[in-house]
């Protein structure tokens, strides 16, 4: 069976990149992945195109990552965007940034990236076996001792658990990792789903189905009080809401709706507008086509499968002409085109989520090396660590900058 100076649990991103800079020091390394493929997660990464990294300078960077971003100074000093660019730049993956900052590999495919990484620590001599389920952690007077992984045990010095979120579960993180965290006495944060499409009452998103806005502003309301507020593009599905913005914005629905609070998205349809603005070009167009029916006015005020949605929100006679439309209903037309409002009832589950959030405690974890606290030689990386960050190539970023950071500390076991 050999022996092997550290063993990384899951090839994905995170456990590709301790596998790599754990070689790179000399060490014999092992990745036990039980999927029959490695990096089925980064294979799905942004729609098949792959948000390699952000290209935000690390006080920006930090701002994006929740809990407790601080935690990744450390780590991000010894491994951050350009030296993954410059990594993959080496193995063959052109880059192109786009905006946001975001870089994507200029051919559009995350295999490349994939491939990349895999040349990478094949070079650096690493092992991968696959279909190889790691079952529990062999620890002895706080240090590890080896795992077990299909019956078989293998005996190491150092292991780096790599096993991803919960979410997505099909690609092979199904959140079984958090349980040998546990077993040998992590805290886990509360598990929950992250980057999340959400579910509206009433069966307006319904209707609109499969229509995508851009260039709109969602804001959600927890107990009538302003939560957080993003611009740019969503989509109503047939179940509720998804799309960019209220991805973002899904972390403060998913906790408030846990704590069984009220939770609201409103939709202002006229960002650029204020209310006075607004109101004097509805009226200006009232005016002007005042001989138009009112849904054929509406038209330019909205995408036309709005439309009838709107006016039968509002109660107003289609059929009705511009010149009849009172003072009164004008000011509702305004007040629904800056709040457009949803009851949000629920999110969507794990299967759909984008990132888990919670996870291992930072506070049993050195930002220094990335090792527990509780079990020497027991290293942690990538999402199964409480952190979860915004979408734009962050998430990408902190596993593999804690992935670097485990296996370079690795070593001290030896
Ligand atoms: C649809 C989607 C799109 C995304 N797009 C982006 C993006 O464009 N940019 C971005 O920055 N982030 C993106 N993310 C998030 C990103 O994919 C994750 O943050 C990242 O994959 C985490 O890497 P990881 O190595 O920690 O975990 P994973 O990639 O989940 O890898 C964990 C591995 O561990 C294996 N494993 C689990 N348990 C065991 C066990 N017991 N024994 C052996 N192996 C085990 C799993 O099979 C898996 O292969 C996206 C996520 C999703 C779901």
């Amino acid at each position: 069976m050999g022996h092997f100076d550290v063993i990384v649990v899951g090839a994905g991103p995170a456990g590709l990149l301790a596998a790599g800079s754990a070689a790179a020091q000399g060490d014999k390394v092992l990745i036990l992945e039980k999927m029959r493929q490695e990096g089925r997660k980064l294979l799905i990464t942004g729609k098949g195109r792959c948000n390699i990294t952000n290209d935000s300078a690390v006080v920006d960077f930090i701002q994006h990552v929740y809990p407790n971003g601080r935690f990744l100074r450390n780590a991000f000093t010894h491994f951050f965007s350009q030296d993954i660019i410059e990594l993959l730049q080496n193995y063959g993956v052109n880059v192109s940034c786009e905006r946001g900052g975001r870089y994507f590999p200029s051919s559009n495919r995350s295999a490349e990236v994939l491939a990349a990484l895999l040349k990478w620590v094949h070079e650096m001599k690493v092992e991968i076996r696959c279909g190889h389920r790691v079952e529990k952690l062999i620890v002895k007077s706080n240090t590890i001792q080896g795992l077990q992984a299909n019956g078989q045990i293998f005996k190491t010095k150092s292991v780096i658990l790599a096993t991803g979120g919960k979410s997505y579960p099909a690609t092979g993180s199904n959140g079984e990792g958090y349980q040998l965290a546990r077993e040998v006495g992590h805290s886990i944060e509360r598990i929950r789903p992250s980057l999340v499409p959400i579910e509206t009452g009433g069966d307006v998103a319904q209707k609109l189905q499969g229509l995508t806005l851009k260039n709109v502003r969602a804001v959600v309301w927890v107990n009538e009080r302003k939560m957080g507020e993003e611009f740019g593009e969503m989509i109503f599905t047939h179940f509720g809401l998804s799309g960019p913005i209220i991805l973002s914005l899904s972390r403060i629905v998913v906790d408030a709706l846990h704590k069984k609070s009220k939770v609201e998205v409103t939709i202002d349809l006229k960002p650029a507008l204020d209310e006075k603005k607004l109101d004097m070009r509805l009226l200006r167009d009232l005016n002007e086509f005042g001989k138009r029916k009112i849904s054929n006015i509406f038209r330019d005020w909205l995408p036309s499968s709005m439309v009838p949605v709107f006016l039968d929100i509002l109660g107003i006679d289609p059929e009705k002409e511009g010149h009849q439309i009172s003072s009164k209903e004008r000011k509702q037309i305004r007040h629904l085109l800056k709040n457009f409002r949803f009851r949000i009832t629920n999110h969507r589950s794990f299967k759909e989520a984008i990132i888990t959030a919670g996870g291992v405690s930072t506070l049993e974890i050195s930002s220094k090396t990335m090792e527990s606290k509780l079990v020497s030689g027991l290293y942690f990386a990538g999402e199964m660590i409480d952190l979860d960050a915004e979408t734009g190539g962050y998430n990408l970023q902190i596993a593999y900058s804690t992935g670097w950071l485990a296996g370079k500390s690795s070593m001290n076991n030896r």
